[in-house]
């Protein structure tokens, strides 16, 4: 038997109705604050991460999905060598939002000089080999927005106050929600912090794992984020980027948390936040569900040297992304369903085959005026094609026996009160309307 891959999962039932109750709540919401939708191809040329994302961060190094055709990948191991192949041939899938949804904006110029801002959300599969376990999978689902062509703070504070009005409108209560965030600073003063970050892992060198070692040399603000515990307990003592912020980083911080205050928005300074993606410029933001072993459930930040790197002009940004799966296990843990209930029908039922051609046109009449309706395809008695009824949610059945048909007349039952009308077939579309209303 044929077996999905370990890491994904299928989208169906109760589970697919989530995801679209997740985007539709975001289309709503994010539509309110002006943003418009956009989707970008699942496939990117390895460029489009390699410049965003950046070179050093596990993303690239080593979740990445590359795609090669069946040819390429003849040509790549007859080679042996990926740089036989031409860089629009080096294609992977996307790990993540804002790198493919910023090339876009490059590409079709969606913010020349001296234009608006652009607010562009999106729903979207991404893609990471990384080890599946509970709330960690291959391929996941996010919804994230993108704010290009302002570096206001309060572009910074109303993405923020956007995403927690979001989780309250998917059935989180607030005070079970942890808003963690912190300024990452700029290109100005990163520099130098990182410096700092990269000296003392040296210092502590005996005492800090292989990898973190390694991380020192690419990136040492990543060792932040350690799970071992020794690391995490020597990283406690590292130098802290609030003590670098520049004047300018520091101003744009003060605002972005004065906005927050003014919203009533709680959060919790967090100095050793630094989100995994190399892109990050000032403000980083994350969201946890206290007491949840689910993890971060969201997060974003403010990205002003992204368009550069993707070989735009300077053009400031700032976005988020939440993950559905990890958002509808937490909502599960507490007992909530992230889910609109099954859509209701109305059933057409036949009491014996002589009425299928009748009950056909009738299914179809309905149909055409709107209205969901489903029927018996198997030939069923009335008895179980009222039990199919009930199991398909319907709230009225429309049933067809022979004295009906040949008066051109239908009976309408409600299935709740089991309350029964004739009404003619030139009425029914009207009549069923009147009682679903
Ligand atoms: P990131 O792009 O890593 O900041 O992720 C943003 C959000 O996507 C996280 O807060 C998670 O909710 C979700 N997410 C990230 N990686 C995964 C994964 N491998 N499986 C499921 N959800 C994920």
């Amino acid at each position: 038997m044929a077996q999905r891959i370990q890491g994904t999962e299928d989208l169906y039932g109760r589970y697919m109705r989530a995801w679209e109750y997740m985007c539709d709540t975001a289309r709503d919401l994010f539509g309110s604050y002006g943003f418009d939708r956009i989707e970008t191809p699942a496939l990117e040329q390895v460029a489009t991460f390699v410049h965003g994302i950046g070179e050093s961060t596990d993303v690239v190094r080593k979740e990445m999905f590359r795609v090669f055709s069946g040819a390429l990948l003849d040509r790549l191991l007859a080679s042996g060598d990926e740089k036989s192949l031409k860089p629009k041939q080096r294609m992977a899938m996307r790990p993540e939002g804002t790198a493919g949804v910023v090339r876009a904006a490059v590409e079709h110029s969606f913010v020349p000089q001296g234009a608006a801002p652009v607010k562009l959300w999106y729903a979207e599969a991404m893609f990471r080999g990384e080890r599946p376990q509970k709330g960690r999978l291959r391929q996941f689902h996010q919804v994230g927005v993108e704010w290009l062509g302002t570096e206001d703070p309060a572009a910074d504070a109303e993405c923020i106050i956007m995403l927690m009005e979001y989780f309250k409108c998917l059935g989180f209560d607030p005070s079970t929600l942890r808003l963690r965030i912190n300024s990452m600073g700029d290109e100005k003063c990163r520099p130098a912090y990182r410096e700092s970050v990269r000296q003392f892992i040296f210092d502590h060198k005996d005492e800090m794992c292989d990898d973190c070692l390694e991380r020192a040399n690419i990136n040492p603000l990543r060792s932040f984020d350690c799970k071992n515990e020794h690391c995490q307990h020597v990283m406690k003592s590292a130098p802290l980027i609030t003590d670098y912020l520049c004047d300018d980083c520091k101003q744009h911080y003060a605002q972005v948390k004065s906005y927050l205050g003014a919203a009533g928005i709680e959060y919790v300074e967090d100095p050793t936040l630094v989100r995994g993606l190399d892109y990050y410029t000032r403000t980083v933001f994350e969201i946890e569900v206290k007491d949840s072993e689910v993890g971060a459930i969201g997060g974003g930040g403010r990205y002003d040297g992204l368009m550069q790197l993707e070989g735009g002009k300077q053009t400031p940004g700032i976005g988020f992304a939440v993950g559905f799966e990890r958002i509808y296990l937490a909502l599960k843990a507490q007992g909530k369903d992230l889910e609109t209930p099954a859509p209701s029908c109305v059933y057409v039922a036949a009491t014996s085959q002589d009425e299928r051609r009748a009950a056909f046109d009738v299914t179809l009449a309905l149909r055409q005026a709107g209205i969901r309706t489903e029927a018996d395809y198997q030939g069923r008695s009335l008895k179980s094609q009222f039990k199919q009824a009930d199991k398909l949610n319907a709230r009225l059945c429309v049933v067809l026996g022979p004295d009906e048909v040949s008066a051109h007349r239908a009976t309408i039952r409600d299935m709740q009160s089991h309350e029964q009308v004739q009404v003619p077939f030139d009425d029914l579309a009207q009549e069923v309307k009147k009682r679903l209303a």
